[in-house]
């Protein structure tokens, strides 16, 4: 019999038991350091010194979830940070902190002492879930994967972060110096570089040889730095050295996650959405032209009683509107638009040539964010558009965003699949209702707590966000219950891409408690035209799924129309 592969959570505890192992050296290191110190005249490369031990004692603790050591050494650390930048020694007290520092991190060592974080107990049943062959996607896949350098000197610990990372497209190559780094940099350069900040055996900290760095790069490679120091100074050196980011350790994947999906995302962000309300249409034209320059995708709109439905159609990220036309004049509409619950906060401007500002004032009382005069600057134009409509998209998100997921809320993913019904209907295109539902969640929680049911939950979030295209949307509908609008696409592709959802979820790895387990999901899809409106598509959606769940779940189906009920 072969013997089994140790998981990677036997992994970490091997690691987490040689660096148990390797205290006792270090303290030992520190002692001498310590009594030095009170001997030597130079002071400052002892104090480094022990910084040095205190700081990689606090950072691995911290990653293997010893959190009362880390704890212990961070105020070790912190002592000797403070007397390194004010360049002063240590005064007798703080030497005497450290040499009892040493002494109780000691101690607890020898005798096991030492609390855990995440990995306490937790009673419950084993699992019982079915595994699918790992399944890590096509060469033209592989391809596509993203290049991601990591620069830490502890690069036992990062083993499992790469393992995460590599479920989600990332591709992580580990090194322990920067030489190596800027090798490899020079053979094919990543797309973003994590970097550790303290270097014990570089001449220049991480921070240094970065912006050194990244001087000779044409485009600059974005840097990520991470470190176990949380204060302001540390932090401003980073912004200083040109980090897009600061991450403290122990690094938290999806923290990571996010930030790399921002910064490898080479799809420039996506053009503001403006509606012209004009009932003049070579005016309207002009303001188009004008913003359509700038970068923004416009819609003109003549007749006002034509705004509601255009608007649910084309998602505009703010109105341009005219203050007197014929039959319904701007505030009227403004006021109407306000009445709608999806649009109370949708930022309205007047474009007039309106110059009575007690006139202006009593069109803004009706609910209008400001106010432009014709014939208007066109710098100003886009800048005022550009500014509110920026502001306005991020407040939006906030409004239809899940907070844990970032996905889009229950009541968003239904106006969205309405209004992409709505859209396929006017173009002849195809369309895809799926929703998706965790299987057995509540034994995750039962099981593993709370918090790692909401890893799951996020880990599929982001699966399904990242195989999204432009025009696709993706919601959290419920608890742990998601659903997907797939815009222009056939039944054979929608079930494909499902397929493969369903396939790389069910081959993730979760890990806690000490167990590694994975999870799976039913869906449910229907298809427009197959279904002609949101709401026969929504529940026939929900009966597949009930499908699904009732023939064995970690499964796909679909439910077509009974030819009697359409007739
Ligand atoms: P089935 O395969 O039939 O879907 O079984 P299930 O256990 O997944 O379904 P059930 O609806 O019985 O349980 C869903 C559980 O999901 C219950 C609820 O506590 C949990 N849940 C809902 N929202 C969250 C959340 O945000 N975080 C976590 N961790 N759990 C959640
Ligand atoms: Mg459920
Ligand atoms: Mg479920």
């Amino acid at each position: 019999m072969t013997q089994k592969k140790p998981s990677i959570h036997e992994r970490m505890m091997q690691l987490r038991n040689s660096f148990m192992e390797s205290i006792p050296t270090r303290l030992s290191t520190a002692r001498i350091a310590l009594t030095a110190l009170e001997k030597e005249q130079d002071q400052l490369s002892y104090i480094k010194q022990l910084h040095h031990t205190f700081h990689s004692i606090k950072g691995n603790a911290a990653s293997f979830t010893l959190d009362d050591l880390s704890l212990l050494a961070k105020q070790g650390e912190e002592i000797l940070i403070a007397a390194i930048e004010g360049a002063q020694q240590l005064t007798p007290v703080e030497v005497q902190s450290i040499a009892s520092l040493i002494e109780v991190i000691s101690y607890k060592v020898d005798n096991g002492d030492l609390l855990l974080g995440r990995n306490k107990p937790f009673p419950g049943q084993p699992l019982q879930m079915e595994k699918q062959p790992k399944s890590r996607g096509s060469v033209e896949e592989r391809k596509r994967r993203k290049r991601i350098y990591i620069c830490d000197d502890d690069s036992e610990q990062i083993s499992e972060l790469a393992n995460q990372l590599d479920c989600f497209g990332y591709d992580l190559s580990t090194f322990t110096t920067q030489q190596q780094l800027e090798v490899a940099i020079d053979r094919q350069p990543p797309e973003v570089i994590i970097m550790d900040i303290v270097f014990p055996d570089s001449e220049r900290n991480g921070l240094e040889w970065a912006s050194e760095f990244n001087q000779k790069q044409k485009p600059p490679i974005p840097i990520i730095y991470i470190s176990g120091r949380d204060d302001f100074s540390a932090r401003m050196r980073a912004v200083k050295s040109g980090g897009i980011a600061y991450c403290l350790k122990p690094l938290k994947p999806p923290v990571l996650l996010e930030l790399l999906d921002e910064f490898t995302n080479q799809t420039p962000p996506e053009p503001l959405k403006v509606m012209i309300v004009d009932d003049e249409k070579d005016v309207a034209l002009y303001h188009s032209m004008l913003l359509e320059e700038a970068g923004m995708i416009t819609t003109i709109v003549t007749q006002p009683e034509l705004v509601i439905q255009r608007l649910t159609e084309f998602n505009a990220d703010l109105v341009l509107m005219d203050l007197y036309m014929p039959l319904h004049n701007g505030p009227d509409l403004a006021l109407l638009l306000r009445q709608i619950p999806g649009y109370v906060s949708l930022p309205i401007i007047y474009l007039s040539s309106e110059t009575d500002s007690q006139r202006q004032l009593t069109a803004m009382a009706a609910g209008a964010d400001g106010f432009l005069t014709k014939p208007v600057h066109a710098p100003t134009l886009i800048q005022e558009i550009k500014l509110r409509g920026e502001r306005m998209r991020l407040l939006r998100s906030f409004m239809i965003r899940d907070s844990l997921t970032g996905l889009l809320n229950h009541t968003t993913i239904k106006e969205r699949l309405a209004a992409e019904v709505s859209n396929a209907s006017r173009r002849q295109s195809q369309l895809c209702f799926a929703m998706i539902d965790i299987d057995h969640f509540k034994q995750v929680n039962d099981t593993y707590g709370h918090p790692v049911g909401d890893q799951v939950i996020l880990a599929l979030s982001r699966l399904l966000q990242q195989r999204m295209r432009g025009s696709d949307a993706v919601g959290r509908y419920g608890g742990e219950e998601f659903a997907m609008v797939l815009t222009d696409i056939s039944g054979e592709n929608a079930l494909k891409l499902l397929e493969s959802l369903r396939l790389e979820f069910s081959s993730i790895n979760f890990y806690a408690n000490e167990m590694e387990f994975s999870c799976t999901f039913s869906c449910g899809y229907t298809l427009y035209p197959q279904w002609l409106s949101a709401n026969t598509m929504t529940e026939a959606a929900d009966r597949a799924l009930y499908r699904a769940k009732h023939e064995g779940r970690n499964r796909i189906e679909s439910l077509i129309p009974d030819p009697e009920e359409l007739s």
